[in-house]
């Protein structure tokens, strides 16, 4: 049996009342997931159409590629041996490692480029979303600018005057 301490516990507790012999399939991200690899049994997949790329270990299987990734839309698929940490990682060689990716730069560059940008004002380093993850710090509680409160409340007592005139 595999080891499973990098997967958060509550997801292992139910894996060890399964057969031993039994495989399993696990996400690591973006949301941890464990299930038992049967036909029907799948992980949650990508919300848009994803490339996947395989790596192969020992363990003969056809679930990722056979029913995983028609599963997940998979529009294509690339197939490499496991790196050599995997087995150490995973505490076993019988394994087939997976992800999926953006083949189009372009749709990466939308993506990471609609996602709010700052400079981390602990650390100054850049961080992409809310979170930064050198220091793990938050964006500190954003104020309104001083000028665009000016703005509303200028042209909020224009309409008003307009009113009482007409
Ligand atoms: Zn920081």
């Amino acid at each position: 049996m595999a080891r499973l301490d990098r997967v958060p516990v509550g997801l292992t507790s139910h894996a060890r009342s399964w057969m031993p012999g039994s495989q399993f399939a696990v996400l690591a991200h973006p949301q941890p997931q464990l299930v038992k690899v049967a036909p029907d049994s799948l992980l949650d997949g990508p919300e848009f159409g994803t490339w996947m790329l395989v790596g192969r270990g020992r363990l003969q299987s056809d679930w990722v590629t056979g029913t995983l990734a028609p599963a997940w839309r998979t529009q294509g698929l690339r197939e490499t041996e496991a790196p050599a940490e995997s087995a150490a990682w995973w505490g076993t060689d019988k394994l087939i490692e997976f992800c999926s990716y953006l083949p189009d730069l372009s749709v990466l560059y939308q993506l990471v480029t609609s996602v709010r940008r700052t400079v981390c004002h602990w650390c100054g380093i850049d961080v992409i979303g809310d979170l930064c993850v050198f220091c793990s710090a938050t964006p500190p509680p954003v104020h309104e600018p001083a000028p665009a409160r000016a703005l509303t409340a200028g042209s909020h007592r224009t309409h008003r005057a307009l009113t009482t005139g007409g």
